[in-house]
C-alpha cells in the first residue's frame, strides 16, 4: 500500500559490532571495492518499504568501499530516497535540494535523487534541479553502483529508469539499522491502479521473491541476531511464490514463524482483496505470528471505495474485519484513511466516522486527500476545499484519539511482553513494543534493549502504555547472552 506511515531519517553511519556490513559478506559476495573510502549520506522519505530499500542500497555501496556519514556536509555523495505519495511529501526533496542552490553542483558533490519521486520526474529532474546529476528509480538500484562509477568517471548526468524488470531488489548486502527487528521485502511493486496513488507508476508491476529465498534470507538474519521478522511489500499479501513450491502467503507466514529463533513476525501492508480466512487461520496457529494486522480501508463508504478503484465494498470490507475478529486471541487493528478524496461528500464522511465506531481500530493514518501526478483522479474534480479536509480530518483524528484511549485502558493492569527497542535517558525509560505494536514504556536500562519483558500495564495513553517489569521467564537464558553480547560492544 502507498499509503503507509511516513517516516524521515537520516542514515547514520553504523556503529559497534553487529551494524553495518560484514567483512565475511563483503567476501562471500566477491563485491568490487571501488569507493575507495569516499562518503555518502543517505536520507529517507516515506514508508517501511524505502526505509528498507535504503538499508539496501546502503549496504552495497558500503560493501564497494563507500563509508556512510551522518551529515551532507561531509559526503562526497548524497543521495535522498523520496516519496511521491502526498504532494507533501514530494516536495521535501525540493526544499533539501534548495540548500545547495541552483546550478551548482554542491561543490564538487555528486547529488542524486531515489526512489518515488526520482521515477515520477525521470530526467525532467536536471532541468528542475540542475544541482543533481542522478536520478534512480527503485527497480535499478541494483545498477546504482555502476551508476555512481559513470559520475566518478566523467559523465555529467545518468539515469536508471527502467520499469520493465521480472526482478526484484534482492542482496545480502544489507547495512540494517535495527539491531533487533529486520525488514524483509517479499513482493515489490503492485498491480492495482487505486485512483488517488501513484505507486504503481513509480514502483512498477508486482515481482514476488521465492519462497525458498525468503526462507533462507530469515535463517541469516536469526544467525544475525534477529528476533523479530517484519515481512514487506505493498500489497504484502498478494504474494506468489514464482518458484514450483507455490506457497500461499499463508504458508509462507506459518513457515517464516517457524523459522528456529524468529520469536515475532509481522507483514504488511495487506490488501483487504487479498485478505484470506487462511491468513487468520495460520495467526491462530502460530504464536509467533503477531497480534496485529493492519488492514487500510481509505473510505466508509461504498460509493467512495468504488470511486477510488478500491476493489471492494464497505460491507466486504466489513467480512474480512468479521473473519480477523473470530482468530482465537484478540488481534489488534490498523488502517489507513484518506478524507476529501474527490466528490467526498458529508454523508460519505459520515460512514467513514461510523466505520471507525463498528470497527475500534487501535491504530489509524489518516491523511488529507492531495492530487498526484499521472493518477486517475486527475481526472476527477477536487471538490473538497482544503479548508473542509483540514476540518475532516480533525474530526476523525479527534474521534480516533478517544477510542484509542478507551481501547488502551482496558490494557490497565494486564502483563504484556514486550521487545525493547530503545531507552530514554532523561527518563529512566526503557521503550518497548507489545506483539499488538504498542508502545510500552517502563523503568529500565539501555542493556534492556533487545530483550523481550513481563510488563504490567499501569497507565494508558492514547498512543502508548505506561507500565512496570513483572517477574517471570521469558527466555531469561538467552536474554542474559543478549545482555552480554550487548555489553561487549
Ligand atoms: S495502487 Fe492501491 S494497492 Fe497499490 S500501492 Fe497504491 S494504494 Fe496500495
Amino acid at each position: 500500500m502507498g499509503n503507509d506511515l511516513i517516516q524521515i531519517g537520516s542514515m547514520p553511519p553504523p556503529q559497534g559490532a553487529g551494524a553495518g556490513v560484514s567483512a565475511a559478506q563483503d567476501m562471500a559476495l566477491g563485491a568490487e571495492t571501488v569507493g575507495d573510502g569516499r562518503t555518502f549520506y543517505l536520507e529517507t522519505f516515506g514508508c517501511q518499504m524505502n526505509v528498507h530499500d535504503s538499508e539496501k542500497v546502503a549496504g552495497m555501496l558500503m560493501a564497494r568501499g563507500y563509508r556512510p556519514v551522518d551529515s551532507h556536509q561531509n559526503a562526497d555523495i548524497i543521495l535522498y530516497n523520496t516519496c511521491s505519495i502526498r504532494e507533501k511529501a514530494a516536495q521535501k526533496v525540493f526544499s533539501r535540494l534548495g540548500t545547495f542552490g541552483k546550478g551548482r553542483t554542491g561543490e564538487g558533490k555528486i547529488i542524486g535523487v531515489l526512489g518515488c519521486v526520482a521515477q515520477q520526474e525521470g530526467e525532467r529532474f536536471f532541468e528542475r534541479a540542475p544541482q543533481v546529476s542522478l536520478v534512480c528509480g527503485s527497480a535499478s538500484y541494483s545498477k546504482l553502483p555502476d551508476l555512481l562509477a559513470q559520475l566518478e568517471s566523467g559523465e555529467r548526468r545518468v539515469s536508471g529508469l527502467g520499469l520493465d524488470t521480472e526482478d526484484c531488489f534482492e542482496t545480502e548486502l544489507t547495512r540494517r539499522d535495527n539491531r533487533y527487528r529486520a525488514y524483509l521485502t517479499i513482493i515489490e511493486g503492485c498491480d492495482q491502479r487505486c485512483a488517488f496513488c501513484v505507486v504503481p507508476m513509480t514502483r512498477g508491476p508486482e515481482r514476488s521473491r521465492s519462497g525458498a529465498g525468503i526462507l533462507a534470507e530469515c535463517g541469516r538474519l536469526v544467525d544475525e541476531g534477529y528476533t523479530e521478522i517484519q515481512l514487506l511489500g505493498q500489497i504484502v499479501n498478494a504474494w506468489q511464490d514464482p518458484s514450483p513450491t507455490r506457497w500461499s502467503f499463508a504458508e509462507l507466514v506459518a513457515r517464516v514463524s517457524e523459522v528456529a529463533g524468529v520469536r515475532r513476525v509481522r507483514f504488511t501492508t495487506s490488501h483487504p482483496r487479498y485478505f484470506t480466512p487462511e491468513i487468520v487461520q495460520a495467526v491462530d496457529s502460530h504464536p509467533a505470528l503477531c497480534d496485529q494486522i493492519h488492514l487500510p480501508v481509505q473510505a466508509g463508504s461504498t460509493e467512495l471505495l468504488s470511486r477510488m478503484r478500491r476493489g471492494y465494498s464497505r460491507d466486504e470490507y466489513l467480512e474480512k474485519i468479521n473473519c480477523i475478529r473470530k482468530a482465537q486471541r484478540a488481534i489488534s487493528l490498523s488502517t489507513d484513511i484518506i478524507v476529501g478524496f474527490c466528490g467526498e461528500s458529508e454523508k460519505d464522511f459520515e460512514q467513514t466516522l461510523s466505520l471507525l465506531a463498528q470497527v475500534g481500530y487501535d491504530q489509524v493514518f489518516s491523511f488529507k486527500f492531495s492530487l498526484r501526478p499521472d493518477t486517475a483522479a486527475l481526472g476527477f474534480s477536487d471538490t473538497v476545499s482544503e479548508e473542509e479536509k483540514g476540518r475532516r480530518l480533525a474530526v476523525l483524528q479527534e474521534l480516533q484519539r478517544q477510542n484509542q484511549l478507551q481501547r488502551n485502558q482496558v490494557l490497565v493492569g494486564q502483563v504484556l511482553e514486550v521487545l525493547v527497542e530503545g531507552f530514554r535517558p532523561r527518563l529512566g525509560q526503557a521503550v518497548g513494543r507489545t506483539t499488538s505494536n504498542r508502545v510500552l514504556n517502563f523503568p529500565g536500562e539501555p542493556a534492556d534493549i533487545g530483550c523481550y519483558f513481563p510488563v504490567q500495564v499501569t497507565s494508558a495513553g492514547p498512543n502508548s502504555l505506561i507500565g512496570k517489569r513483572v517477574t517471570g521467564d521469558h527466555g531469561a537464558a538467552a536474554q542474559a547472552e543478549r545482555r552480554a553480547a550487548w555489553k561487549s560492544r
